[in-house]
């Protein structure tokens, strides 16, 4: 690892802003390998020094990090965008290099995996490696069991192939009252009479590609929003626009 200045060092691992941790050095609070180091401008190297503030060892920056995202709608799944707000907005750190792992349309919400290591995301999108991911889908009108069966079998979305074998789930409906698990059984503005709710699991990620399918088997999509990606599923407990880092447990699953 390459040697940082203490100040940059303390501040990455959340010990304060720069200005905050210069002041917390030049008081003297913070020893480096045993020796008080009041120079916030000295070099250590996250590899080899030990840095002590207020008796505590203070841990070198991870590497990468990674967050999982609710993602709310309205906003796009771009670092950056003249027009819209992107998911960026939702992380909670300035690191630079960081960007979501592959998409979810401007309407659409939930998981979303935001990372600044590109190896992972390359592992998790790229063609043949693809990871399954699930959608909860509330369509217009029922799903009819011919239906059903071309969505698992495959559809033609105007591609040169047909979509790849999907898994298809009823889980809820008109008939039932609404029952997404993170808004529970509340109202739903704008709902048509007759509407049906699925689990979708596709392993593919073409563009616009569950809107795509249900169009072409004639239930058009009302609400969309990614429940599980690979071996991470999207928390009950984080709500529309939170976003927190991976727990070693998860991270450990998806390497
Ligand atoms: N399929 C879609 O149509 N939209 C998404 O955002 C994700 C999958």
């Amino acid at each position: 690892a390459k040697a940082v200045r203490l100040d940059k060092f303390l501040a990455d691992a959340g010990k304060g802003t720069r200005s905050e941790v210069k002041k917390i050095i030049q008081k003297g609070q913070v020893q480096v390998n045993g020796v008080p180091a009041k120079k916030p401008e000295i070099k250590v190297d996250p590899e080899k020094d030990v840095v002590v503030l207020s008796g505590e060892t203070v841990g070198a920056a991870p590497e990468f990090v990674y967050y999982l995202l609710n993602k709310p709608a309205g906003c796009v799944s771009a670092t950056e965008d003249r027009n819209d707000r992107t998911v960026m907005e939702y992380v909670p750190s300035d690191r630079k290099g960081l960007f979501p792992v592959g998409r979810l349309d401007k309407d659409t919400e939930g998981l979303l995996l935001i990372t600044d290591d590109g190896m992972l995301a390359h592992e998790l999108l790229a063609p043949g490696k693809h990871v399954d991911k699930t959608y909860f889908v509330r369509v217009e009108g029922m799903l009819t069991v011919e239906n059903i069966h071309n969505l698992e079998t495959g559809v033609d979305i105007g591609e040169e192939k047909m979509t790849m074998p999907a898994k298809v789930e009823i889980v809820g409906g008109s008939w039932e009252g609404a029952g997404d698990s993170q808004s529970g059984r509340v109202r739903i503005e704008n709902l048509p009479e007759v509407y049906t709710e699925l689990h979708l699991t596709i392993h593919e990620g073409k563009f616009h590609q569950v809107k795509r399918m249900m169009a072409a088997v004639g239930n058009p999509v009302i609400y969309l929003k990614r429940i599980s990606m690979g071996p991470l599923t999207l928390p009950d407990n984080l709500k529309k626009g939170e976003c927190r880092l991976l727990t070693e447990e998860e991270l450990l699953r998806l390497k």
